[in-house]
């Protein structure tokens, strides 16, 4: 199936020729046409789908449509981002695939001025791509008017709602037309993300580009088990022996993103930290130098890793277990992009045992763990249990999972 057959323009066409797609990805098969229908979508979706350009496309298309009868500007779309990376990225591609169109986009995050933002929207946008509290500070100031807004687009809800956005997104709903096309993506689903789809979405259209909490096909999981302390070295062997280009680290903790980084530069790994500490201007400047290739491992915390967008990483290391089993699916899900093979490699100790069982039937899947050659674990050390996982620390998770679920059921 071909992107032609799916009634786009001539214009966005030759955008996505000069991009060198060939064909669009399952979730452009089902998503296009259902939103150049107008209808609700309810997509479950990771990064690396082509989820992006499944829902830009036939909006870019729309609007077009109605900007040229439609002078001067409207805000008409508003994509609602959990991170100022993700804002950035998914601005970027409507800039990119409406290159050759009149539509104009604008992107609204925390931590810049707000004063520049606020004169780009006074300059007159189609589209605006906004984090949910920095949105809000602009509709307090008056600097945009969510009154003309026909499509709601929400990109990865789920993490928005981990991070604890669902009051701003209240106060935000209140502001916007009732009717409207409402389109909300999500990585994984759960029972509060079905409750918010049941609120917002007229009759959707349901989409699984990947089954829901599920990993993609493409990536090979690996899980190695090696003392804590050897991991760093087990990395640099990896990258050195593999001859690998790039690879993205996770780490839970900013202090832990530090170590590794320093342990991998000591070691000649080209290596930067991103985690929230770093300013927005540095964080940009990372990224940006990861994506030249110009840094061999970005090592990096689950928040200042969303939403990134990466070409053809191939490699992807958990440097231990998230608290959050569906962080893994995030994590892991930045490699095997858009049909690539990708290997998602976790080291794991001992003190991840719980959160190994946690994430298996999560995945309602083994994920058997290997020895490298000369690395195997000290069988003779105990390893020191760390306190957030010990076993009062998960009876206290699973409490407070139990209380989230009875409070969203209210
Ligand atoms: P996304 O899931 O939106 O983050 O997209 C993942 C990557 O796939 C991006 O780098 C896109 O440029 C790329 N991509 C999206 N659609 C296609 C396609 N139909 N063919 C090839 N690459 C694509």
């Amino acid at each position: 199936m071909s992107f032609s057959s799916l009634l786009l323009s001539d214009t966005l066409l030759s955008v996505l020729t000069q991009k060198g797609y060939i064909e669009p990805t399952p979730i452009q098969l089902a998503a296009i046409p259902a939103i150049l229908a107008g209808q609700d979508l309810m997509a479950s979706a990771q990064t690396g789908t082509g989820k992006t350009a499944a829902f830009t496309l036939p909006l870019l298309q729309k609007l077009t449509e109605q900007t040229e009868a439609c002078q001067p500007k409207v805000l008409r779309v508003l994509v609602l981002v959990p991170t100022r990376e993700l804002a950035l990225q998914v601005n970027k591609s409507i800039a990119e695939y409406g290159a050759n169109t009149a539509v104009k986009s604008t992107v609204i995050y925390g931590g810049v001025s707000i004063d520049a933002q606020a004169q780009k929207l006074a300059d007159g946008v189609d589209i605006v791509v906004a984090t949910p509290g920095r949105l809000l500070d602009h509709l307090r100031r008056g600097s945009l008017s969510l009154s003309a807004i026909d499509t709601l687009v929400f990109d990865e809800a789920d993490r928005m709602l981990d991070m604890g956005f669902m009051d701003e997104i209240n106060a935000i709903l209140k502001q916007l037309p009732p009717q409207r096309q409402t389109l909300l993506f999500s990585a994984t689903f759960s029972k509060v993300i079905f409750e918010l789809s049941k609120r917002l979405l007229q009759q959707p259209i349901r989409i699984e580009a990947n089954q829901a909490n599920s990993t993609a096909d493409n990536v090979e999981q690996i899980v190695y088990a090696v003392d804590s302390d050897r991991k760093p070295e087990l990395i640099s062997h990896l990258i050195n022996k593999g001859q690998w280009q790039q690879v993205l680290i996770f780490s839970r903790k900013k202090q832990t993103v530090d170590t590794i980084t320093q342990k991998l530069i000591a070691a000649g790994v080209e290596a930067k930290a991103l985690h929230g500490d770093l300013s927005q201007g540095a964080r940009e400047h990372v990224l940006d130098d990861f994506k030249m290739g110009k840094i061999k491992a970005l090592v990096a915390t689950d928040v200042a890793a969303r939403g990134l967008d990466i070409i053809a990483l191939d490699y992807v290391i958990n440097y231990e277990l998230p608290f959050i089993a569906e962080d893994y699916i995030h994590r892991i899900g930045r490699t095997g992009r858009a049909g690539n093979k990708g290997k998602a490699i976790t080291l794991y100790s001992e003190d991840d045992a719980l959160l190994l069982e946690e994430l298996e039937s999560l995945l309602d899947k083994r994920l058997p763990q290997q020895w490298l050659a000369g690395f195997e674990p000290d069988l003779t050390k105990v390893e020191p249990v760390a306190r957030k996982n010990s076993k009062s620390a998960q009876r206290q998770r699973a409490k407070k999972r139990a209380l989230a679920g009875s409070k969203r059921g209210r």
